[in-house]
């Protein structure tokens, strides 16, 4: 039996019914690694088999534990459990009190880009220990079992830790500023690929996440934001801005710091009035325009501008724009349905809607699987034949192609930045802005 609970192996008592229901019990045939940091136990729970290594396991764990532990000050434990499920395409964690639950597919230790995704879920779920289990937002003080609880600031709890579960990787040594900037660059494209991000505020992602977010509908991406990436980049541009602004004095990492100090749990848990307010005391002004445009309203991301602080540039990946249509299809058995239209892309303007089956691009079959493959041999500007069922309705419209609007984009370094721009690259990443190489 592996918990969080501490206990005699007969009697394991909690302090109350929330610390209780937030202590996993697992009773099973899985395998417990005790291992100590800093003197404090952590077990490390694996059921299932997989091409895993304990000893392999526990010094990564190891470093992600020191790095976390580093950034914010203490250990808010005295033992700490980590419960790794290994079925069969499982993924995803839940943080609790005092442990967490890893899922994973069980074959992916050996791989270092799976691996890596894998430390990536294990620093996301610990750092909520912190960020979430103890520092809260008040719409989750006192949690109340038996209703939805709403709050404005997941994306603080979720984007922010996101944000953070990369950079530990960089931090913890698993990966370098390099790579970290090639992800970094990917999440902008997805930002801004995603017509819901323009269309829904962070807050209202957050506040409507029972009712939006975990029910995923068609027109989800078109409608709404998602405050775990957007959360994420907002966190980013914060961070830069902090920096900035405080001539590197200061950095969303005091933010957090001071948050957790601020607020602890037995406290009833923090506004996103106080979170503007403890930005603003290290940024050192106001951040008022900051968060009207990027939290409470749907402004684009200025990622060249804040790049620029510290000292990179925002360039376009391929030299060829991407011949472009505006859909996305998935397959269920025979038939290829159109699961995405971008709002002002030449299938929305040709009048394909969610749903539609597609049979044919110019006049041969086509499924999802080719679909991106036959478009992208395409010119810009030729005008092609989509043949598709619409609720039962045979049609066949043309639509001209175009090329995609929001580019594949690679981060660069700036050829002579500033001392502050090499400073905040170093403070932010770690490493000295080397001059001259791209991130590729
Ligand atoms: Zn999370």
């Amino acid at each position: 039996m592996t918990t969080g609970l501490e206990g005699n192996g007969r009697n394991f008592p909690a302090p109350d019914y929330d610390y209780f229901v937030d202590c996993p019990i697992e009773i099973g045939t899985q395998k417990d690694f005790t291992f100590h940091v800093d003197g404090i136990p952590h077990v490390l729970s694996i059921s299932g088999a997989g091409d895993w290594n304990a000893d392999t396991l526990i010094r990564d764990m190891s470093k992600i534990i020191t790095t976390e532990r580093n950034f914010w000050g203490e250990y808010p434990y005295k033992r700490y459990v980590f419960l790794v499920h290994c079925t069969p395409r499982s993924g995803g964690g839940t943080e609790h009190i005092n442990s967490t639950i890893l899922g994973t597919s069980p074959f992916i230790f050996k791989n270092p880009d799976s691996y890596k995704g894998f430390l990536n879920l294990v620093a996301h779920e610990y750092f909520h220990t912190w960020n979430v289990k103890q520092l809260r937002p008040k719409g989750l003080v006192p949690y109340d079992y038996t209703r939805e609880n709403y709050c404005r600031e997941l994306w603080i709890a979720e984007g922010t830790t996101s944000y953070y579960d990369n950079l530990m990787l960089v931090r913890a040594g698993f990966t370098t500023p390099e790579k970290y900037l090639e992800g970094a660059a990917a999440s902008i494209q997805s930002d801004r690929q995603r017509p819901g991000n323009r269309v829904q505020p962070l807050v209202e992602s957050s506040f409507d996440a029972w009712i939006k977010f975990w029910r995923e509908r068609e027109q989800s991406f078109n409608l709404e934001s998602d405050y775990y990436g957007k959360g994420a980049n907002i966190s980013a541009l914060l961070d830069l801005d902090i920096r900035h602004r405080s001539a590197n004095k200061h950095s969303l990492d005091d933010v957090m710091r001071s948050m957790y100090k601020r607020f602890p749990l037995s406290g009833g848990g923090y506004t996103l009035a106080d979170f503007q307010g403890v930005a603003e005391e290290f940024a050192g002004n106001s951040l008022q325009h900051f968060f009207n445009e990027y939290v409470f309203g749907t402004a684009p991301l200025p990622w060249e501008e804040y790049l620029g602080y510290a000292g990179l540039k925002l360039a376009k990946k391929d030299s060829l724009a991407k011949p472009w249509i505006g859909i996305a299809t998935t397959d269920a058995g025979d038939r290829t349905r159109v699961a995405q239209v971008i709002p002002g892309s030449p299938a929305y303007e040709a009048g394909i809607d969610l749903g539609d089956e597609i049979l044919a691009l110019n006049g041969y079959r086509v499924r999802s699987s080719d679909l991106a493959e036959r478009i992208s041999r395409l010119a810009e500007g030729e005008v092609v034949t989509l043949t598709l069922f619409q609720r039962d309705h045979l049609r066949e419209c043309k639509l001209k192609v175009a090329h995609a609007p929001v580019p594949a984009y690679l981060i660069v370094k700036n050829s002579e930045p500033t001392t502050l721009q090499r400073d905040i690259y170093k403070g932010w990443l770690g490493a000295p802005l080397d001059t001259g190489t791209g991130s590729r």
